[in-house]
């Protein structure tokens, strides 16, 4: 917690909030059966509490989708380097993922899955940077809107490191380039 600068949202704010999202997810697809699908490696945690809060059948898969290496900002155009195992056609999806930043990742990967023809995409995810958009993309459903910090924890990593603090923090400057990491 030293390398943190300050907390944005706290453990106990991301808790009720999300008691709040499984409430309008639920109420939502009434009862009808999701896919939902995580975005890993940063949305571990996030869907790891929210499905718990699901009333509803569901499927859970995740992708992997790479565009950020150590660094803090986007490396090109993402790329889905795992497939998805699930029959997705005529399936209601959920995808989720951490944080809606440039809104690359999530319109990528939207646009990949249309392919697939499910039943319906919705999106979901924990933060939202809406500052940084460079593509018109919103989620349909989403925890907290965030101003423009890079920030660590509940999932969220730099460089792999961060992912397991219970709360959002804002990285301290000068950890975001230790000449150690690489
Ligand atoms: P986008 O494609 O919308 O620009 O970015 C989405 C991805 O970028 C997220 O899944 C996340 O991995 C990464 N990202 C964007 N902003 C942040 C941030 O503030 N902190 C961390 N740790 N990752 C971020
Ligand atoms: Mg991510």
């Amino acid at each position: 917690m030293d390398d943190i600068d300050k907390v944005l949202v706290s453990e106990t704010e991301i808790k009720n909030r999300i008691v709040e999202l499984g409430g309008e997810i639920n109420a939502y697809y009434q009862g009808e059966e999701v896919a939902v699908i995580a975005i890993i490696n940063g949305a571990i945690i996030f869907v790891a509490d929210l499905i718990r809060e699901l009333r509803i059948p569901l499927k859970l898969d995740c992708v992997r989708v790479s565009s950020y290496r150590n660094e803090t900002s986007p490396q090109g155009r993402p790329e889905v380097i795992d497939r998805i195992r699930l029959e997705l056609k005529g399936t209601h999806v959920l995808l989720i993922d951490d944080i809606l930043d440039t809104g690359n990742t999530l319109s990528e990967v939207v646009r990949l899955f249309e392919t697939l023809n499910p039943a319906s995409i919705k999106t979901c995810v924990l933060l939202d940077k809406k500052a940084r958009r460079s593509v018109e993309f919103e989620a349909d459903f989403v925890g907290f809107k965030i101003p423009d910090e890079f920030v660590v924890g509940y999932g969220l990593d730099f460089a792999e490191r961060y992912r397991h603090l219970p709360c959002i923090g804002v990285l301290r400057p000068e950890m975001q380039n230790p000449p150690e990491w690489n």
